[in-house]
């Protein structure tokens, strides 16, 4: 493991594989031949740090970069060139418009006010402006409806001064290859395209490139498998691992039995039992739903996780790791306790655990070694 910053003492070490990111992205490359495949970098990368991820995505080859708020492509538009596309998906608001034209990013247009108000901005800036549009076929949630483009459609002023590079749809369930909705969403969304301006179309998320000829566009918006989240959940995982996490032991203390560990007392020893306290805890975004349920690795062996997950420390049962002391580190998360896997134990998925990882681990940006 790399030395942490001294700064950094004391805290847990998240290392994140910017050269698995890479292969991720190549692989992604590889399984979407219709076209090229863009990076979803929105919250920070998933949590991952997107001033360091997204200009070695670039690096690579990289063209196009999704984040979901104005503020986070302001953020990343000085560190990339200008052949880069930097699309904001929440789209453009009312007094937002110069700052997407000075600093060239780009919005996704989700509904006839904001189409409206680019064409504004675009014939005050006496230009055409470059825009992207989301067409909802199921989600609900973002996007135009079919019965927005239709009234668009039906004034031929509706897309004036508006460049449309792309005309994007997202998938419900893609992650769930035998869902119908898949091909109802496809359905849908050719006949809405039809009734638009001619534009390239973006379909398949991570899952979505999975799906095949189904899911392939002229680009793809992949950002959970770059990361190393399983797009084929139920199937082994295609994707490189890119994170581990490594918390230092700061004690292990003896337990006899019938005592009980940490608040309100939900844990107690059936034997004599070692437990060892790491520095991590909720507001490192291990997740409280963790409690009695976490697990971690030491030289191989698996040790659970006993009583709550507080604020800033976790308490590991290592009664079977009688090698383990004060010093030694547990392992979190990594290749043998992936992000999938501790979700599954959370009640939750492999996004919300990236994007949970908290500001006070100390980040290495290197290579993600197995634990023992
Ligand atoms: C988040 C998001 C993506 C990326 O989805 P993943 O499942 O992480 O690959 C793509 N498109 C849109 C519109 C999104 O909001």
């Amino acid at each position: 493991m790399p030395d942490a910053a001294p700064s950094r003492h004391g805290a847990a070490t998240l290392s994140i594989d910017l050269e698995a990111i890479a292969a991720n992205w190549r692989d992604l490359c590889a399984r979407h031949p219709s076209g090229p495949v863009a990076a979803v970098a929105k919250a920070d990368a998933y949590g991952l740090g997107a001033a360091e991820v997204v200009p070695r995505l670039v690096a690579e080859g990289c063209r196009h970069v999704f984040v979901a708020q104005l503020a986070e492509a302001v953020a990343l538009r000085p560190r990339l060139g200008e052949g880069v596309l930097v699309a904001v998906l929440n789209g453009v608001t009312p007094g937002s418009e110069e700052v997407f034209i000075r600093e060239r990013i780009v919005p996704v247009l989700n509904d006839p006010g904001q189409v409206a108000l680019w064409r504004s901005a675009a014939r005050a800036a006496g230009r055409a402006l470059p825009a992207l549009l989301h067409v909802d076929t199921g989600m609900n949630r973002l996007g135009l409806s079919a019965r927005d483009v239709e009234r668009l459609a039906e004034d031929a002023q509706s897309f004036a001064g508006i460049d449309l590079l792309y005309v994007m749809t997202h998938f419900v369930s893609s992650e769930l290859p035998e869902d119908p909705l898949n091909v109802a969403q496809v359905a849908r969304f050719a006949t809405t395209r039809a009734r638009l301006p001619a534009a390239r179309t973006s379909l398949a998320n991570s899952s979505g490139i999975f799906l095949g000829p189904l899911g392939a566009s002229d680009l793809a918006r992949p950002g959970a498998a770059l990361y190393g989240i399983n797009p084929t959940p139920g199937r082994a995982n295609p994707m490189r691992c890119v994170v581990s996490l490594d918390a230092p032991v700061l004690q292990v203390r003896e337990v006899a039995a019938g005592e009980t560990v940490g608040y309100n007392a939900t844990w107690r020893a059936e034997r004599p039992s070692r437990i060892a306290t790491v520095a991590a805890g909720y507001a490192d975004g291990y997740l409280r739903s963790l409690s009695g349920r976490g697990v971690a690795f030491f030289r191989g062996r698996l040790v659970p996780l006993v009583g709550r997950v507080s604020m800033d420390l976790l308490t590991f049962d290592v009664t079977d790791a009688p090698d383990l002391a004060s010093g030694h580190t547990l392992r979190l998360l990594g290749p043998e306790l992936p992000p999938d896997a501790l979700a599954e134990r959370a009640g939750t998925n492999a996004y919300e655990i990236l994007t949970a990882l908290g500001e006070r681990y100390a980040r290495v940006y290197g290579p993600v070694r197995p634990e023992a």
